[in-house]
């Protein structure tokens, strides 16, 4: 057993966003120890090199320079120190996404793959970190939130905490500042809320909602939970939106605006976003933290892992996420058929899903979907958005085939017992494998065709089967993300352009030119300013109000610049296509399947 690696994180200056942070290696390599930052963080399938935020870096042992070679972009040798050898750098922290780490003289948070250097050789031995308060009257309310263990600190305070190794040091992400706090208990294991950022949410209603909620997870799963404690870490800010997923805690960023308000009694529509977050992160801590692809078991810091399963970790949870909501009623049916029409719409909507297969999206998550650009829309299919209809279409399926007896339920409940509870990861083909054995179906050409092809799921025939119709309509209008009826009766059709756009100043600008659509067929382009549709300035309404003036056949003529050149272009408007999905409840016969399914009942 190597003695405890200890680390010391100092807010040093805020003002500057730096941290100092300290690694003391006891027993060093004698041959001359490594030290490595990671180049990745889990559940973030990119490359990050957070090594690249370190600022200055210095070794010492027993008070005596010792003498560090850059040996790779990330990885540092020290020179053969016969006692403790102490690495401290200065790592710049201006990252507020849930991934990074930040610092400023309002508030604190960091992700320890972004400070904390991976002594190699040592992964495996105990962690001790101190975290200090920065110096000065303004810090003295800050307090700390982490679901790390406490090694001598006061609840929520500065001091010393401890992980049982490297992977779990990193996997406590921390935050700090004058927090608001909320706390709860669900089936016996005590979970806070911690939101850093200026709100006036309802913390009350949060904690009630979100006990629900996490009940759901657990008991779907089953009792007892597999972590002692656990914590919302949310940051509010005036727009943003994200979440990272943790063992016992997760990472949130969301607009201020999304969180309950005093006296709102139903969830509105930004509410229910958060919830859906929030759900999504905390199914994650059986589902990829616990239950994990072989692939990452354990995780290379220091380069991609490749995998083709991320339809399973990502895709399932997005599938589960708003599912919980509907079965813990926190929302209704028809909140969450109105969720799921909109998911349906997106897909629907990206030509790229004639490109791409589920499985190659996973694999190449690394260049693609967490590397997206103008053409992604017409290249590239979501693991998270098809992942998502895949595992509708397999819930529905297995429970169609089986007559209710077995569900996608069943399946994950057998991916806990199996590999979360063992720590054995789920090799490439284990998830297809277990679903024939839990089932008892033929799954292979199923796999085959959802998975490694680009045909058409059948959404419309298994939704029938449990009591929801499946409608498609065109788009009223370039916000109509579907999932409600037409709110006009009057058709004819919208006129399109067959682009996204965003506004800019007085031009719109294309961000992504659709297959298929009319601005390629004119020849316009992603990145293209228009600025006049027939010699016209468009007015307050934007292209989108000019548009709606005009039918699918009229050809229009738009000046745009491109980089400086303004260019003239004849666009014939197409007719939005029918790929606005509406789901509504069939009465009658269904009742009982769409019952089982959204209800909450075990089998
Ligand atoms: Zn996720």
């Amino acid at each position: 057993m190597s003695a405890p690696i200890r680390y010391t994180v100092v807010p040093e200056r805020p003002e500057a966003h730096l941290y100092r942070v300290a690694c003391t290696v006891a027993e060093p390599d004698p041959s001359g120890q490594e030290l490595a930052l990671p180049a990745w963080i889990p559940g973030s399938h990119l490359i990050r090199d957070f090594a690249r935020h370190v600022v200055s870096i210095r070794a010492e042992s027993r008070g005596r320079p010792v003498a560090l070679e850059k040996t790779d972009k990330h990885t540092w040798r020290a020179e053969a120190a016969a006692g403790p050898l102490t690495v401290t750098c200065e790592v710049y922290a201006k990252d507020l996404s849930v991934r990074g780490a930040y610092l400023d003289p309002r508030q604190g948070f960091f992700n320890g793959a972004g400070l904390f250097l991976r002594a190699k050789g040592l992964e495996d031995a105990t962690c001790e970190l101190e975290i200090r308060r920065p110096q000065g009257a303004r810090y003295r309310d800050w307090i700390v939130a982490t679901a790390m263990d406490r090694a001598g600190a006061k609840p929520r305070g500065f001091g010393t905490y401890r992980a049982a190794n490297y992977d779990e040091l990193i996997d406590h992400p921390v935050a700090m500042g004058t927090l608001s706090l909320a706390g709860f208990r669900a089936c016996g294991v005590l979970h806070e809320i911690a939101i850093a950022g200026r709100h006036r949410a309802d913390m009350a209603r949060l904690a009630r909602d979100l006990k629900r909620l996490c009940e759901q997870h657990i008991r779907f799963f089953g009792e007892p939970a597999p972590m002692k404690r656990y914590v919302f870490l949310v940051t509010a800010l005036g727009e943003g939106y994200g979440g990272l997923e943790h063992r016992a805690s997760t990472a949130l960023l969301c607009s201020r605006d999304d969180l309950p308000v005093a006296g709102e009694t139903q969830p509105g529509e930004r509410y229910r976003t958060f919830l859906g977050l929030a759900s999504h992160e905390y199914f994650h801590t059986w589902n990829v933290k616990r239950i994990k692809p072989a692939a990452f078991t354990p995780y290379d810091l220091d380069r991609e892992g490749y995998t083709s399963l991320l339809w399973a970790f990502e895709g399932m949870t997005s599938y589960y996420d708003d599912l919980a909501l509907v079965r813990c009623g926190l929302i209704g049916r028809k909140d969450y058929l109105e969720l799921l029409g909109r998911s349906i719409t997106s897909y629907l909507r990206a030509p790229g899903r004639a490109k791409q297969t589920l499985a190659e999206a996973s694999f190449d998550a690394w260049i693609k979907y967490y590397r997206p650009d103008e053409n992604s829309p017409n290249a590239t299919v979501s693991y998270y958005g098809k992942g998502s209809l895949v595992a509708l279409c397999l819930d529905l399926l297995i429970r169609q085939k089986t007559r209710g007896k077995k569900s996608l339920d069943d399946l994950m409940r057998v991916l806990w017992t199996r590999h979360g509870l063992t720590g054995t990861g789920v090799e490439e083909d284990g998830v297809e494998r277990l679903a024939e054995e839990v089932t008892g179906l033929k799954l292979q050409g199923i796999f085959d065709a959802w998975l490694r092809s680009m045909r058409e799921l059948p959404l419309e025939s298994l939704l029938a089967a449990h009591g929801v119709e499946m409608a498609l309509r065109p788009a009223e209008s370039s916000s109509d993300r579907g999932g409600k009826p037409a709110a006009s009766k009057a058709s004819g059709g919208l006129a399109m352009l067959g682009a996204h756009v965003r506004g800019d100043g007085d031009a719109s600008v294309l961000t992504h030119a659709l297959d298929g659509g009319a601005a390629r067929a004119a020849g316009l382009a992603a990145g293209d300013a228009i600025v006049a549709v027939d010699g016209l300035r468009p007015g307050r309404g934007g292209l989108d109000a000019v548009l709606a003036r005009r039918r699918a056949g009229d050809t229009v003529r738009l000046h745009a610049f491109r980089r400086d050149e303004l260019l003239e272009f004849d666009v014939r408007l197409k007719a939005a296509p029918a790929d606005t999905c509406v789901l509504s409840e069939l009465s009658g016969a269904k009742a009982r399947s769409l019952e089982r399914w959204l209800g909450t009942s075990r089998g």
